[in-house]
């Protein structure tokens, strides 16, 4: 399979993934938000799977950047403008490397920019910077992924909308590193 294959198994399998599991991400947002993360997920998904329909990639950097894009415009929350920014800026350093971890990366600072979370705040972060930490060092494995998830159990959010619960929100999973977790297990499972 080439590059732009497997980049499409893994957005189709992501997708597969959050509308699966679209009210187990709802109810981990209702514990600590307000209980829409797999349906704004799930609503992206299908616009997605919708413009992949109808187009044909020969370039890897099109393809993040029409993700990015749909992601913005049709899913509402914070979630959707910060998995965009993510998938905007892996087109910009597509267009450099087809290297997974560079691209990730790239992903993962528009994140920050966006959102201005460090890790430990417990946000989607703190699942994408130790998986791309250990995708960039050759040692990316489901137990990684598992792992980072379960870590945001303990923590106490400092940004997005369940840091409005202080104290209460430490001992539930974050709502965006679950949905994280099914996007890197998507990754593992399409072989990029
Ligand atoms: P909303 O909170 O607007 O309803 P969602 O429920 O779709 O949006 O997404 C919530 C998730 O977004 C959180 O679980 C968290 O992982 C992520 N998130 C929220 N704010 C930030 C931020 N500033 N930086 C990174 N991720 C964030
Ligand atoms: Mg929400
Ligand atoms: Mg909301």
């Amino acid at each position: 399979m080439s590059m732009i294959e497997k980049v499409s198994k893994w957005i189709e399998l992501f997708g597969e993934k959050v509308t699966q599991n679209k009210e187990t991400l709802n109810k981990l947002d209702t514990a600590i938000g307000d209980g829409d993360h797999g349906s704004n997920l799930t609503r992206g998904a299908a616009a997605i799977r919708e413009k992949a329909e109808e187009t044909t990639y020969d370039n890897l950097s099109k393809l993040f950047q029409d993700v990015g894009m749909t992601l913005v415009s049709k899913v509402g929350g914070a979630s959707g403008p910060l998995y965009g920014s993510a998938f905007i800026e892996m087109a910009k350093k597509a267009k450099e490397t087809e290297d997974i971890g560079e691209i990730l990366e790239a992903g993962l600072n528009g994140i920050q920019k966006r959102g201005k979370a460090e890790v430990g705040e417990k946000t989607m972060v703190d699942e994408w910077a130790p998986v791309i930490d250990h995708i960039k060092s050759g040692s990316f494995t489901d137990e990684i992924i598992q792992e980072s998830l379960q870590n945001t159990k303990e923590m106490k959010a400092t940004k997005g909308r369940a840091s409005y619960l202080g104290d209460r929100s430490i001992g539930h999973i974050d709502p965006g590193a679950q949905s994280s977790a099914y996007f890197f297990e998507a990754l593992l499972d399409s072989g990029v």
